[in-house]
């Protein structure tokens, strides 16, 4: 047998009772006190090289190899939880009311602690440090790696992976992984659409908001369809929209929010700059004043190819083309994994973990979201591989 998925199926109980501990007690974004606590301790107990601590709850674990100096990998996982009352009926389901771990970050957190131990096992067979990271704040928006990127902790790593679970119907821990984007870069835009109210029976001495609203809203539908290639992805959904008092009331006011997605930049550029002037050009005919506030959001996930291509090279000779398969599309969800690539301009790769499912089959972010535990050592396996292959090359 593979020798990391030995040392990962022989610490098995203990990351399973790590994570039940974490999934009992989930904490949101900069709240991760109990789960950081539970981290660090176990980096203390494991005999890592070195415990950082960009922020108050995130950690990185410092692990250097004896065969010599060498290269730098950065292995992540995010740690926090979301606002959702669980509702899996799981023995060890939240108590902490209103947060769960419905996004499965208890899972990559303790399959994280699991794999600072197993390369802490095999300091003799590698060159070169590994710092694993425990991002805090992944769900919240501008996201916790770019805080831990900004310390400059991570400067010296010359490649970064990530991993995220996911429910599926079965194929529990066979890993999914594809070359080039695998998530869509993630953007906000709120719009304040200021007209002039008045009578609903003389609309020709006011300025109607709500009908500037929904020509912004069917005007945005033509940017993915007359200024993007029919070869790239657009996503630019408006998913509020609310304005008006009454219906004898010509509203003054409406405001529509959303969040526009893309997987290349160039693409992600045109919907912003297309936005902004389908504003000003309804402003214009319809008298009333449009506030837009974009926000860039999380960059689009792009996964290296040379890097991919050193992964399933490895994972083939050492745990055979079983062990994962090619994604045949990206996901459609954003990451702040994006930044350890796009903010440092090292190559990244990110890949998924079939985690089946323990009770009902539910989406991540759903208060029934379970994961089966059989893909642990699949998923602990995957990431030391993929930072050995990586370290040996
Ligand atoms: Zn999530
Ligand atoms: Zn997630």
């Amino acid at each position: 047998m593979d020798k990391v998925f030995a040392k990962a199926n022989e610490i098995f109980d203990e990351i399973v009772e790590i994570r039940r501990d974490i999934h009992m007690h989930p904490e949101r974004g900069h709240q991760e006190f109990r789960t950081a606590g539970i981290i660090r301790e176990k980096m203390k107990e494991y005999g890592v090289d070195e415990i950082l601590t960009p922020t108050e709850t995130s950690t990185i674990a410092v692990i250097k190899g004896r065969k010599g100096p060498g290269k730098t990998v950065g292995i992540r996982a995010d740690i926090d939880a979301l606002p959702v009352t669980e509702d899996t009926g799981l023995e060890f389901a939240s108590v902490n009311e209103g947060v769960m771990h419905a996004c499965g970050h208890d899972l990559h957190a303790s399959m994280m602690i699991g794999n600072a131990k197993i390369l802490c096992d095999m300091r003799d067979d590698f060159a070169g440090t590994v710092k694993v990271i425990f991002q805090h704040s992944e769900e919240i928006q501008p996201g916790g790696s770019r805080e831990i990127l900004a310390t400059g902790m991570l400067d010296d790593c010359d490649a970064f992976f990530g991993m995220h679970v996911q429910p599926t119907e079965g194929d529990v821990g066979k890993i999914m992984i594809k070359s080039g984007p695998v998530c869509t870069s993630g953007d906000m835009v709120h719009i304040d659409v200021h007209g002039k109210g008045g009578h609903g029976s003389q609309p020709h001495k006011a300025n109607d908001a709500i009908l500037a609203a929904c020509q912004l809203n069917v005007l945005f539908n033509q940017i993915q369809a007359r200024n993007v290639d029919p070869m790239e992805v657009a996503v630019l959904s408006i998913n509020t929209i609310n304005g008006g008092l009454a219906e004898n009331i010509m509203a003054g006011e409406c405001h529509l929010s959303g969040s526009p997605r893309a997987y290349n930049p160039e693409v992600r550029q045109t919907i912003h700059d297309k936005m902004i002037e389908i504003c000003k050009g309804v402003e214009i005919f319809s008298g009333c004043k449009i506030d837009c506030d974009y926000t860039f959001g999380y960059d689009a996930v792009i996964n290296d190819n040379d890097l991919f291509q050193t992964v399933i090279d490895d994972w083939t000779k050492c745990l055979g083309e079983d062990f994962f398969a090619i994604m045949e599309k990206p996901q459609t969800f954003s990451e702040d994994y994006s930044f350890y690539s796009t903010k440092t301009g090292k190559p990244s790769v990110m890949f998924f973990l079939n985690g089946g499912h323990m009770r009902d089959l539910a989406t991540l972010h759903n208060a029934k979201c379970s994961f089966n535990e059989e893909c642990i050592p699949y998923g602990m396996t995957a990431m030391s591989h993929a930072a050995l292959a990586f370290l040996a090359k």
